[in-house]
């Protein structure tokens, strides 16, 4: 059975006692949240370990935002997927659209960052959604087939077990506009087929598929109401503990 799922992303956003603060309330606020909602929050790197610390014990899980393609060694600024690990991490986002957008974040790329991420036994938020001139030539169903082909073909049907797959439309990010129902439930159930042609309908249909792009308390219940749909990646709303929750006690 696939699981509902609500994560925050902090993206580059709060002080290190800033973010303690912001997941202190969000473990504080967790207590209304069913058991069937599993809640993440994924911090920038330096809040991981002091956050690990506020979230242990509770219903809360932490994620990275991103993890190295390599190993260790001398790659100047990066951090390792076992680094993550041994931070407290239960997950990492991979995959960003920002990510891919500023920082040249490839396909090939993000099969060796799930590959390192899921041998330390982290588990992987992989995004994938295409930008607003592929929405606009039709192009949307050919680039979400693509990355999740071009990534998630690469592991086995355990593999996929560790992995949740994040729909997020560049368009949607940040932007204020929101995919309808019906836009994300049409690509969400489209991205389950892609997953089942490969691994079946079995685990296709364990799989979580998340919908991002200003996903809020007022918008998230229609959302989460699709058949396809399992919850949300939340970036701005994740900011202020108490819309985080109320996304999550949108299902
Ligand atoms: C995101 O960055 O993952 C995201 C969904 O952002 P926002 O909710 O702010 O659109």
């Amino acid at each position: 059975m696939r699981k509902n799922i609500v994560a925050g992303n902090w993206k580059m956003n709060t002080t290190v006692p800033e973010g303690i603060a912001l997941a202190k309330d969000v473990v504080a606020a967790s207590a209304k949240v069913p058991a069937s909602v599993k809640l993440i929050i994924a911090t920038p790197f330096t809040h991981l370990v002091p956050v690990a610390d506020v979230v242990k014990g509770s219903v809360v899980s932490l994620s990275a935002e991103n993890c190295a393609d390599k190993e260790k060694g001398a790659y100047t600024g990066e951090v390792s997927a076992a680094m993550l690990a041994s931070a407290g991490c239960e997950y990492t986002i991979l995959g960003h659209s920002e990510r891919r957008q500023y920082y040249g974040e490839t396909d090939e790329k993000l099969v060796e960052k799930t590959k390192l991420a899921l041998a330390n036994g982290l588990k992987v938020i992989l995004c994938v959604g295409e930008n607003l001139e592929e929405r606009e030539a039709g192009k949307h169903f050919d680039v979400c087939k693509s990355q999740t082909e071009n990534v998630l073909y690469n592991f086995s049907e355990e593999d996929l077990k560790n992995i949740v797959i994040a729909y997020e439309p560049v368009w949607a990010i940040g932007t204020g506009k929101t995919a309808t129902a019906e836009q994300a439930e049409e690509i969400h159930a489209f991205i389950r087929k892609v997953v089942a042609d490969k691994f079946g309908a079995k685990a296709a249909e364990d799989m979580s598929i998340l919908y991002g792009g200003s996903c809020k308390p007022s918008n998230a219940k229609e959302l989460f109401a699709q058949k396809d749909i399992d919850g949300g990646l939340i970036g701005g709303a994740a900011l202020k503990a108490e819309d985080f929750i109320q996304i999550a006690l949108s299902f």
